[in-house]
């Protein structure tokens, strides 16, 4: 078991619990803060902690007046979380930037705070203003696209947009033995009919996703006709375009909650590129799911996005999540190569 492998065993069994139990703001999401910022000081970073918390190791340049380069993720994790998601891209940073030694931009691995419930630790170091010029964060994909694709590793092209609304629909309660078929108004039966024209409409869009999480139906009774349905959607895209086309075909009105984030293109040639070096097809993929790396990338840093493989079905947020050491190790390696490139330019 090398060294990154036993960092994320430990990291994974500090909260104790049947997964990952770093909670933001509790005792196990700290410990990891100090285990990593040990890490950090035995690989001979200097380290730094933010008003927030999160966590700066820098590697000094030899040109320290130029922008930054860092590398990292978040140490949070849900509740009964998975082995991967966040931790690897800290300790996979660690270790590149050591592989990287000395370069002429000063190189940084950041863990962030607080991720799981809105990029909190991202947005507080935004807001703090003490920001590199360029950011890669290297993640699991949480998804099955590589997995299909039967690639190890894929370039993040944006971090998708997103919209929830509640749709109210409007029917009368009535009695389910004594009201005829053809004299109803039934309010589930129109829900019904729009929770298939939300799969419909994303299906029809590339890259759109949309989800009706909840249902509410009232009065809630066996016998009773349903009067009254609210339902929730969740629409995202990978872009402005898509998503308004999404809203419009759902008849939600415009409105974007969490605008879509392109991330830099210079970023995402180097990572191509190194993807071509190992060999690797250049896979390239939204992310369906936020990260810090949209915070910063939304702030001005050239940001840019590398997704290791998710095994089982690309479960994640659960002890099932499974990304192979053989992936983990490609991803390091190329993470290594980008930021090489990205210090000494
Ligand atoms: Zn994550």
């Amino acid at each position: 078991m090398g060294a990154l492998d036993e960092r994320l065993d430990l990291l994974y069994r500090l909260g104790g619990g049947a997964g990952a139990n770093r909670i933001a703001g509790g005792d196990a999401e700290t410990r990891a803060c100090e285990l990593v910022s040990e890490w950090l000081e035995e690989a001979g970073l200097e380290v730094e902690r933010d008003a927030f918390g999160n966590v700066v190791g820098r590697l000094r340049g030899s040109r320290p007046e130029l922008p930054e380069v860092w590398t990292g993720s978040h140490l949070d994790s849900v509740p009964d979380g998975g082995r991967y998601d966040g931790a690897l891209g800290v300790v996979a940073a660690i270790e590149a930037v050591i592989a990287v030694g000395r370069a002429e931009r000063t190189l940084g691995v950041v863990a962030f705070r607080d991720e799981e419930r809105g990029c909190n630790g991202s947005l507080a170091a935004v807001a703090g203003g003490r920001l590199p010029g360029r950011f890669v964060e290297l993640h699991v994909e949480q998804g099955p696209v590589l997995e299909r694709l039967d690639a190890p590793l894929g370039v993040v092209t944006s971090i998708v947009g997103s919209t929830r609304r509640e749709v109210v629909f409007e029917g009368a309660a009535g009695h389910a033995g004594t009201t005829p078929m053809d004299a109803r108004d039934d309010a589930l039966v129109a829900a019904a009919e729009y929770v298939l024209r939300v799969r419909a409409a994303a299906r029809a869009i590339d890259g759109a996703v949309a989800t009706v999480g909840r249902l509410e139906v009232e009065p809630g009774a066996v016998n009773v006709i349903p009067g009254r349905v609210r339902l929730t959607v969740d629409a995202r895209a990978p872009d402005a375009d898509r998503l308004g086309q999404l809203l419009e075909a759902l008849d939600l009105g415009p409105g974007i909650d969490l605008a879509p984030v392109e991330l830099d293109p210079t970023v995402r040639a180097v990572l191509r590129e190194e993807l071509e070096r190992l060999g690797l097809p250049a896979v390239e993929l939204p992310s369906g799911a936020g990260h810090d790396a949209g915070v910063l990338a939304a702030a001005g840093v050239e940001t840019g996005m590398l997704f290791v493989r998710s095994l089982n079905g690309g479960v994640s947020h659960s002890p099932d999540e499974l990304t192979s050491d053989e992936d983990v190790a490609l991803a390091v390696d190329a993470l290594t190569g980008a930021l090489r490139r990205l210090a000494d330019s």
